[in-house]
């Protein structure tokens, strides 16, 4: 089945079954970020004629996908799971080679796919509806879970098998059919999980996957009447501008945007373990993950201590291409990305926030064909600072100073984001008085930001997102509609409460 990534030179679209050249006929090139000169693929550079073409694939295969009995959907997503741990090995180091993230990373990337497929099958023999008493006699009242038909699946790069997983196989398994588009960073990851799912068998025209850029590929997917819900993981001005036409379309959508997490350090937090959290959430997956801990908010009482012991482990990493199993922190995604980081060191110094340690694109000798950015590490950052404020997606920290618990909390509160926020204390009262107060979708404690697992929800607040959660069994709640059901087995006209207010029967 899957083709070694060194014999793989152009991979085309999938569309009704069949792997097709875009209408365009011209490809885009996807690089390895930790090597710019090694290509990972070609990918068609698709456009609305080939969207238009996958969404009439995707219409005609919804007429039978919807009658398939869920649990035999499901048998094809286990399926699939399985495959992908047959596969794990081989998908994780292409990951590595085509987003960069280093080995391990990528195969817990690959993971959160096979957990997300075992979960979804799972799914098939659940999906949950609800039966509820009528108000009359011989009248029976459901509710069922419906397919929505087509899905639109937009995803970004910094988790290429994962996120599309998240979204993809809960939407198959509750009944719709999908037309996908990845992120052009890493379309070659998206074309291996595509190939598996087509392998696990899943008839044609079930899963469309198309390529290409956001205006040329996204839209038309938006824009698509026939496509009921766009699922969208991306920026928030990618998100903004996505829900902003979907709601003039009345359209669903699901938007998981951007972050600014925050770990909180208290006075009585065990600090070995709070620094050990900290390396991990900022500079895990080079600061990429939108769960990525951007800020650390620290107790006066033990910021210097802190800073000392963060900073001495932080100059420990190696930075370097993350195939090599010595390398701590990859390179970050494109030569853009780098020059956007690196500007945000810039800006941190002129707002005058101390740069402790890093700041410098690294571009000499292993890394001169690289993206490659120093950890990094602010201290001093004043919360309203731009470091400390907006999304950097890259290995820099800001360390903020508080007075108190209370401070703490309302530094980690106060900005646009709300995905994920940490608290790190021993005293319980603390802890839980964080989970209450702190205004964000994930809550940790004693844990750092990033390390969700898929049987809870996921997503945020606020600008982070609208209101819907990935994974868990919130999941189905996203890809399906409610549909209300009375049977009337009285044999005569029963009226309900609203129509009978004492008149004859
Ligand atoms: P991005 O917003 O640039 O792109 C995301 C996807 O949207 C890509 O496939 C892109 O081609 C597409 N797109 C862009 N403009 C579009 C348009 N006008 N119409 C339709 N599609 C369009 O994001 P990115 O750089 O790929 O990913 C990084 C961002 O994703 C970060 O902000 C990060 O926080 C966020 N993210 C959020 C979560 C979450 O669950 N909250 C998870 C991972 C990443």
């Amino acid at each position: 089945m899957t083709k070694t990534l060194e014999k793989t030179k152009t991979c085309l679209n999938l569309i009704g079954g069949e792997w097709v050249k875009s209408n365009t006929g011209k490809t885009f090139t996807s690089y390895s970020p930790a090597n710019q000169e090694e290509v990972i693929g070609s990918f068609a550079d698709s456009d609305e004629t080939d969207v238009k073409k996958a969404v009439d694939a995707a219409a005609k295969a919804f007429e039978t996908w919807r009658k398939v009995p869920a649990p035999e959907r499901a048998e094809i997503i286990l399926r699939a799971g399985l495959l992908l741990e047959q596969h794990k090995e081989s998908l994780a180091k292409d990951m590595t080679r085509e987003m960069g993230k280093v080995l391990n990373e990528a195969r817990g990337d690959v993971q959160e796919a096979i957990d997300m497929a075992k979960y979804a099958a799972g799914e098939g023999r659940r999906m949950f509806g609800m039966t509820v008493p009528a108000e009359m006699r011989n009248k029976f009242a459901m509710a069922v879970r419906a397919p929505l038909g087509v899905v639109g699946i937009i995803t970004p790069w910094n988790f290429p098998v994962a996120i599309p997983s998240w979204k993809i196989l809960p939407a198959l398994v509750a009944g719709n059919t999908v037309v996908f588009k990845p992120a052009t960073d890493t379309p070659y990851c998206a074309y291996r999980f595509v190939e598996i799912l087509q392998e696990a068998g899943l008839p044609p025209g079930v899963i469309n996957f198309v390529t290409g850029s956001g205006s040329r590929v996204g839209n038309p997917i938006i824009e698509d009447p026939r496509v009921r819900l766009i699922s969208i993981t991306g920026s928030s001005f990618t998100g903004r501008k996505v829900a902003g036409r979907c709601g003039e379309l009345m359209k669903k959508i699901s938007c998981e945007l951007g972050g600014k997490n925050a770990i909180c350090v208290m006075d009585d937090a065990k600090l070995e373990l709070a620094v050990d959290g900290a390396l991990w959430g900022a500079f895990g997956t080079t600061g990429q993950r939108c769960t990525a801990t951007s800020r650390v908010i620290l107790h006066k009482d033990i910021y210097e201590k802190f800073v000392d012991m963060f900073v001495k482990r932080a100059k420990e990493l190696k930075v370097g291409d993350g195939l090599d199993p010595s390398v701590d922190v990859g390179p970050v995604i494109n030569k853009d990305q780098l020059k956007s980081i690196n500007e945000y060191v810039k800006i941190g110094q002129d707002e005058g926030a101390k740069l402790l340690f890093g700041g410098k694109i690294l571009d000499k000798g292993d890394h001169a064909k690289g993206c490659f950015h120093e950890p990094t590490i602010f201290g001093d950052v004043k919360p309203n600072m731009r470091i400390a404020q907006e999304e950097i997606f890259g290995p820099v920290v800001a360390l903020i100073k508080v007075n108190s618990f209370e401070e703490a909390i309302e530094v980690a509160n106060g900005t646009e984001f709300g995905l994920s926020l940490s608290m790190y204390t021993q005293d319980v009262n603390r802890a839980f008085n964080a989970i209450t107060d702190l205004e964000s979708g994930i809550v940790y404690v004693n844990a750092p930001t990033i390390g969700a697992e898929i049987q809870l929800p996921f997503g945020g607040v606020k600008q982070t997102g609208n209101g819907h959660r990935e994974a868990g069994t919130t999941a189905i709640d996203q890809f399906t509609e409610w549909k209300s059901i009375y049977v009337d087995y009285s044999g005569v006209l029963q009226r309900a409460q609203i129509d009978n207010h004492g008149d004859k029967k």
